[in-house]
């Protein structure tokens, strides 16, 4: 699944929540703190985040994943920013929409509504500065460097982060794990899409209503994590393979054709490495590929069912393969 140009403009937006959607953080005693902030965005952070850490030896270059997934002033329409900040603190630092469960973050008993004001005592950058830019794609790349800058901190071990919850202020250490670049993101959207940008695995919110399970989304997830692990969206880039329609003509055709089948064969080995049931994985593919509705936007710069279901069989066997010759541990 690739994406034309607009939607990855698109995936930026993240439109406000209704009051009622928001899970409450303020913990009372005994209370367990919020995990999530919207439970669509947990569902797809969490599955992204378990693929990155399971599929580790999977991956030539690691991350050093918290199990946080942030949002940020920028991210909100105009309209809506007055009441992020009112709600959820956003112009003051990295907000934080969910903390995976059992992972480093928390551990580090941060919560989803906590708001990062720095780290190893360097502060964030000013998010209404961001917010404010009015390039796009600047303000996408402002946004992204301000979470680099809680990663790049975690590369040389645990970080000391300054966090904001209700009107205190508390420093937490937040250590990390290795895992593969597994940074996911839920983008409101009308369009049935998943795809790769090179940096996130994004899912819009028109497609989720499409997925049965969380294992069906795992198996989607883990196709798009798989082109961002093997660098497939630059690569294409720097073939000069157009994103939009001409993607699927001719020589782009048979490019773009060639890293799908990539990235289907490694999406088996990390569902696998993450525990996931492998036989649920073409049934996914065949019913998505029975959907006429989507077969333009999704499925034609991809290979045909059957070549993808060759491919997927012969991964699956491999590693069953593998699995079976192993030592027992
Ligand atoms: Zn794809």
């Amino acid at each position: 699944m690739r994406a034309p140009i607009h939607l990855l403009i698109a995936a930026a937006a993240l439109a406000a929540v209704p009051a009622g959607a928001v899970q409450p953080t303020s913990a009372q005693p005994g209370h367990a703190p919020a995990s999530f902030l919207r439970a669509d965005d947990h569902r797809i952070v969490s599955i992204v985040h378990r693929l990155g850490v399971a599929g580790r030896a999977h991956c030539p270059e690691t991350l050093p994943l918290a199990g946080l997934a942030f949002h940020h002033l920028a991210d909100y329409r105009l309209q809506d920013r007055p009441e992020a900040i009112a709600r959820y603190g956003v112009d003051r630092g990295v907000g934080i929409l969910s903390v995976v469960e059992g992972s480093p973050a928390a551990r580090a008993l941060l919560e989803a509504g906590d708001v990062l004001l720095s780290v190893n005592g360097v502060s964030f950058p000013s998010p209404a500065a961001i917010a404010a830019e009015r390039d796009e794609d600047e303000r996408r790349r402002l946004t992204a460097a301000s979470e680099q800058l809680l990663e790049d901190a975690l590369r040389t071990g645990p970080a000391r982060v300054d966090v904001a919850r209700g009107g205190d202020v508390r420093t937490l250490t937040l250590d990390s794990v290795p895992g593969c670049p597994a940074r996911g993101r839920l983008a409101r959207s009308g369009q049935d899409n998943a795809f790769a940008d090179g940096r996130y695995v994004i899912m819009t919110t028109g497609f989720l209503g499409f997925f049965r399970s969380d294992e069906e989304l795992a198996v989607a997830l883990a196709h798009e994590l798989a082109h961002n692990i093997l660098r497939h969206p630059q690569q294409l880039d720097a073939r000069g393979v157009p994103h939009g329609l001409l993607r699927h003509i001719g020589r782009n055709a048979r490019l773009v054709r060639a890293t799908e089948m990539e990235a289907d064969r490694l999406s088996v080995r990390l569902l696998a490495s993450a525990g996931y049931d492998l036989d649920a994985i073409m049934p996914f593919w065949r019913r998505l590929h029975a959907r006429p509705d989507t077969a333009l936007q999704i499925i034609s710069a991809h290979p045909g069912l059957r070549a993808r279901e060759r491919n997927i069989s012969a991964a699956i066997a491999e590693v069953r393969a593998a699995a079976a010759s192993a030592p027992p541990r």
